[in-house]
């Protein structure tokens, strides 16, 4: 159904026949997908189409009842997801961001992203761990690429909504993962915190790989590379923004459903 468009070699994540089903009912329905490396998706589909159960399925918090979802290590190695745990999978480089912002509201920004690259080395590590200058330089690039250098050292739980999430984006980013899943960045943003949150992704292009699961259909628009329409567990389209947002079968169940939704 969908041909891998990328050579093998420039693969990071290939899930070819994925089905899971909760009761019978099957949330993710033979499912077919390819991430490149560097490339920056996006997933779209209405309510219920499988999105946050299909990044479940790569994580290792769920598992599938078919089918194979492989990491592509730069070795030439692949692994197979679906038999590790989830910290396993995470220690692999696949970081996910939950659509809750969970920063530390009482350490300073700066402090939450010294915490965050200090997980990789163990708690008795971190607890005596002196900061080298190199781990101050990660710490000042990545507060640039967030653009909350001017905040580093106010407490976490002064920013706002959308300042909250950019520092946990920017923690999983001191953890330098190979691949990034955000599940709807930006919900219950501001319009400028929204753009801005699509400039930031688009500012990581090339430097992970990145799913960006959402159903705001103008903040695709803004970070659109290839997007994948996902209705009923399975992928409906894939392709440019403007192939996808043309295509009928989207308009009928998901533009058609969005304007429905809008005049309820
Ligand atoms: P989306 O993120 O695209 O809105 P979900 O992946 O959350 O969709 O859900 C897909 C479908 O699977 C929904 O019908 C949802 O009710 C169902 N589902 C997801 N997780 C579970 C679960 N743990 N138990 C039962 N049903 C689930
Ligand atoms: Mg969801």
């Amino acid at each position: 159904m969908n041909p891998p468009v990328y050579r093998d070699t420039d693969l990071v994540l290939s899930a070819e026949s994925v089905t899971k089903s909760f009761d019978g009912f099957k949330a993710i329905n033979d499912l077919n997908f390819y991430l490149g490396e560097g490339e920056l998706r996006t997933v779209i589909g209405p309510n219920g189409a499988g999105k946050s159960t299909f990044m479940d399925l790569i994580t290792g918090r769920t598992r599938p009842d078919e089918g194979t979802i492989v990491m592509h290590q730069a070795d030439g190695h692949d692994i197979d997801l679906t038999r590790l745990q989830e910290y396993q999978v995470n220690r692999l480089g696949i970081s996910r961001k939950f659509q809750t912002p969970s920063v530390y509201g009482n350490h300073t920004v700066f402090d939450n992203l010294l915490l965050s690259l200090n997980r990789s080395r163990g708690v008795m590590k971190s607890l005596f761990y002196k900061m080298t200058a190199g781990d101050r330089e990660e710490i000042e690039e990545v507060l640039e690429t967030i653009r909350l250098a001017d905040r580093k050292d106010d407490e976490a739980g002064f920013l706002s909504h959308g300042q909250k999430q950019w520092l946990e984006i920017g923690m999983l980013l001191a953890q330098k993962p190979r691949i990034l899943l955000v599940d709807e960045p930006a919900a219950g943003m501001s319009d400028e915190e929204t753009e801005r949150t699509g400039e930031l992704l688009l500012s990581l292009e090339g430097k992970q790989s990145i799913v960006v699961v959402e159903h705001d259909m103008e903040f695709i628009r803004q970070i659109a590379r290839r997007v994948t329409v996902l209705h009923q567990g399975h992928v409906l389209k894939e392709g440019s923004f403007e192939s996808v947002s043309k295509d009928p079968k989207v308009i009928e169940v998901y533009l058609g459903r969005q304007k429905h939704d809008d005049a309820a």
